[in-house]
């Protein structure tokens, strides 16, 4: 398949270059004695990574630990509501142990730290959800886990505080600035600097420097793989449509990579807030320009400054202002399309989920159920693949606060 001078067949191959670029999006910004660090962490990733022993024990882990395979479930009381013949499904990563995709590259970056001999792992968390994964990958590989968080989110995320604390990470508290995900970032590569000779940095999406975005996609991948054959199995097709959520866009990567040399049309969804206004939506694609931040060039959202602007979505996961370099990529190429849906469409949708099919998803994951039922109603026929990223738990408390029981 061909789109723009781009195959598809060999995409992996050619995508990213060995610099980390895909296309013009990419790369490495950041100073130099990082640079080294990431220089080590390519190079293991290339050489342990691709290595027989690393690719066994990964499956493994996923299998006895993680509890993968997770399952494609058809939506049969939800199609039929709908009612115009579209058949839609949904790839259950809510299943996933800890409750969403992130696990798959957090057991991945650890596993590679457990390679290189490193005994620490350190990230920074906004919502949580990246910490208690790299936290409950950390237990199982006895790695030692270091976690900043802003005071801030630290008062509005207590559940998955304690759930780091209790799997034994560290949480560091970052009193800075707004003494939010920014500063938690900026306090983490400090941190990082300074250990990286015992350390290691996880990256929680398809961003950062090279070799990040390549690495989380290439783990999270799995995703796609086992979906497509999944789907094969279960109705002797590929489907019609594929479509995730992005925020850094991981799990989106994950299922798409699994369907782009084929034909499906592939859809990522961007929260669109409370309206297209600049500061009530993360709609990075849609609204964004080029630009560089946190050491990778893509398509960002700016202040007037050409700061990263404040940007906003009911789900925590997807306030992100800028999205992994390959989806910058993907979305200038015009092999995935990119579109939005606002917070309103995906509360309905969370409720709709849980009503006819007993399935809670997270609020994040909603926004690519939104966008699932709104195709199902204008394409009038054919199959939908949504990749459900996760479970609901942690969002219960907030929607009933919110939003009452509809
Ligand atoms: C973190 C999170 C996301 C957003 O991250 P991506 O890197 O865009 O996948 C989506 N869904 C859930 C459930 C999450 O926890």
């Amino acid at each position: 398949m061909q789109y723009n001078s781009v195959e598809f067949d060999t995409y992996f191959k050619n995508y990213p270059d060995e610099k980390g670029f895909f296309g013009k999006y990419g790369g490495s910004y950041i100073q130099p004695e990082l640079q080294t660090a990431m220089n080590e962490i390519a190079a293991a990733y290339q050489t342990i990574c691709k290595s027989s022993k690393f690719i066994a024990e990964l499956r493994k882990i996923r299998r006895e630990f993680q509890g993968r395979p997770t399952p494609v479930s058809y939506l049969e009381r939800l199609s039929n509501s709908i009612g115009t013949g579209v058949q839609l499904y949904v790839k259950r990563e809510d299943l996933n142990h800890t409750g969403a995709h992130k696990l798959n590259h957090c057991m991945g970056e650890a596993l590679l730290a457990k390679y290189m001999g490193k005994k620490k792992v350190i990230a920074e968390t906004g919502a949580g959800q990246h910490g208690v994964a790299l936290a409950t990958a950390a237990a199982y590989f006895g790695l030692e886990c270091d976690i900043y968080m802003g005071s801030v989110d630290i008062q509005k995320q207590a559940p998955n505080v304690a759930r780091m604390k209790i799997l034994g990470a560290r949480v560091v508290e970052v009193t800075e600035g707004l003494a939010t995900l920014k500063e938690a970032v900026d306090a983490a590569f400090a941190a990082y600097c300074r250990e990286y000779k015992d350390a290691i940095y996880c990256i929680g999406s398809v961003v950062g420097p090279h070799p990040f975005p390549m690495m989380v996609r290439d783990f999270q991948s799995v995703i796609g793989i086992e979906a497509r054959a999944q789907f094969l199995e279960m109705t002797g097709e590929l489907p019609d449509a594929v479509v995730a959520c992005v925020g850094g866009g991981s799990n989106a990567m994950g299922i798409f990579s699994g369907f782009l040399n084929d034909p499906v049309d592939i859809y990522g969804v961007e929260p669109l807030g409370r309206g297209s206004r600049m500061g009530d939506h993360a709609a990075s694609l849609q609204y964004g320009e080029e630009g560089i931040m946190h050491g990778f060039n893509s398509i960002m959202l700016k202040d007037e400054n050409g700061e990263p602007a404040p940007v906003y979505s009911v789900a925590s996961g997807l306030d992100y202002p800028s999205s992994g370099p390959e989806h910058a990529f993907l979305h200038d190429l015009g092999r995935v399309k990119y579109d939005v849906v606002n917070d309103d469409e995906t509360i309905d949708a969370f409720y709709t989920l849980s009503r006819l099919e007993g399935i809670i998803p997270a609020i994040e994951s909603a926004h690519a159920v939104a966008y699932g039922i709104k195709l199902a109603k204008t394409i009038g026929k054919g199959s939908v693949l949504i990749n459900l990223s996760g479970r609901g738990d942690k969002d219960m408390d907030y929607i009933i606060r919110k939003y009452g029981i509809r």
